[in-house]
């Protein structure tokens, strides 16, 4: 694996968009402990993912603020999107700073969340604010399962990065429901790193995960390191596909 390198910052540690996940709280330490900011959109499953902000913002000594200047709940869809989040959660941000962090992983690819994505994002608050504000995600050429990696690689205690909560259940439960694309998500880039994570169902056993993300993988709907890390998950648990 090739060794990430930091961006350039010459604004300084910048901002970084903290929601506790998997991603996000690796990024913390790759990019040298900068201040946080989570954004409460009353979205479903804000409770269980405040706990863990604060949780880990407790434990880890970050500087953390937690923004509930905005209610989006009105427009989370039934797959937890919420259209824009992105743009929405840089504009509040760049009142904070001119360099914000916001945390896409190798093959993100969605409206508001690619390269492409971040840099007019961050040409409209730049034109609009006569600041020079950027958005960037250090970890575009890393997976979820290399990023977890990195995190080992550097001593970094495993029991912190479970306190992060990647779940999208809307019942409140603390617990990793096993059965949602998130928790799919986080239990591959766990497992293939060898930890052992607690959910209420096994992910594995999912129904979806044979009727289709198995096929959706063969199919080329997603890039092709996403499906060897879910077969190489899979395989981890003795289920060939
Ligand atoms: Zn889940």
């Amino acid at each position: 694996m090739p060794e990430p390198t930091p961006e350039p910052n010459p604004l300084g540690a910048g901002v970084l968009l903290f929601s506790a996940g998997l991603d996000s709280f690796p990024a913390w330490h790759f990019l040298g402990r900068p201040p946080v900011v989570y954004f409460d959109l009353r979205h479903r499953y804000a409770p269980q993912e405040r706990v863990a902000v604060e949780k880990l913002a407790a434990r880890c000594g970050m500087d953390l603020t937690i923004s509930r200047e905005l209610d989006l709940s009105d427009r989370e869809a039934p797959d937890a999107i919420i259209p824009m989040r992105n743009a929405y959660f840089a504009m509040l941000a760049a009142d904070r700073a001119d360099l914000i962090w916001c945390i896409g992983v190798k093959g993100d690819h969605t409206a508001d969340k690619s390269p492409e994505a971040f840099g007019v994002i961050g040409n409209m608050i730049t034109a609009l604010t006569g600041r020079d504000v950027r958005i960037h995600s250090p970890f575009w050429e890393l997976t979820k399962t290399e990023i977890v990696r990195w995190y080992l690689e550097q001593g970094l205690p495993t029991d912190d990065l479970l306190l992060t909560f990647s779940c999208s259940r809307s019942d409140g439960r603390p617990v990793h429901c096993g059965v949602c694309p998130s928790c799919l998500r986080r239990w591959c880039s766990l497992v293939n790193n060898g930890i052992d994570a607690p959910f209420e169902e096994p992910p594995w056993q999912w129904e979806r995960v044979r009727t289709f993300y198995v096929p959706a993988m063969w199919n080329g709907t997603y890039p092709d390191h996403r499906a060897a890390e879910l077969f190489t998950a899979l395989a981890r648990v003795g289920v060939t596909v």
